[in-house]
């Protein structure tokens, strides 16, 4: 018989399986959590309940939002000629934190991983070749993390946007190499984003 009551248990394998928590972490929190004000915890509930319901994919630049199109797809301001390409959603908010940036994104959703057998199908890579055809658009920045999926899924993504005459720059280095663009810093990320050249 195990020493943990069940409740318990289920909870600590639950959060076990989120990215960065090992189990002793996972054990941490659960007991965190059970001392919490039984207030905080329904907040917690309610909201890791409405994670799923009431999001969505914008259906023009593939980032999660409560609205479709997302708010920054929506907003007149932004300037249509330029699209920053990312891996992922979480990569939008350090990248807009930079105020540097005040065009549209492309989110991918993943990036290729031919060794896992991720290719072009399984992310949204394709989706970005049509959003390039209204002519308005005269730079596309890549700003896929710098690892080595990050950058096969870069020179996928220049080959796809080079024959459209439309100009490719990618983040300057500066960024450490392996690092997480989720992770960076606003001060060196504004200086990549300053700094990028053409790819
Ligand atoms: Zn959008």
């Amino acid at each position: 018989m195990s020493i943990t009551a069940e409740p318990i248990a289920r909870l600590v394998q639950a959060l076990s399986k989120l990215p960065g928590m090992g189990p002793k972490s996972a054990q941490r929190l659960a007991y965190h959590l059970l001392l919490s004000p039984d207030a905080e915890i329904e907040e917690l509930a309610a909201s890791l309940l409405s994670l799923k319901g009431s999001l969505v994919f914008c259906s023009q630049c593939f980032n999660v939002a409560d609205s479709d199109p997302c708010s920054i797809c929506a907003d007149p301001q932004r300037d249509r000629t330029v699209i920053c390409v990312v891996e992922r959603p979480s990569d939008i908010p350090p990248l807009e934190r930079t105020g540097k940036l005040d065009g549209l994104y492309h989110v991918l959703n993943g990036c290729l991983r031919p060794a896992r057998g991720i290719g072009p199908d399984d992310i949204r890579i394709r989706e970005l070749v049509p959003r390039l055809h209204s002519g308005e658009v005269k730079e596309v920045i890549l700003a896929t993390n710098p690892t080595v999926e990050g950058e096969t899924t870069a020179m996928y993504i220049r080959q796809l946007v080079e024959p459209l005459g439309i100009k490719v720059t990618k983040l300057a280095r500066g960024l450490p190499y392996g690092a997480e663009l989720e992770y960076a810093d606003e001060m060196t990320l504004g200086q990549a984003i300053n700094s990028r050249q053409e790819f």
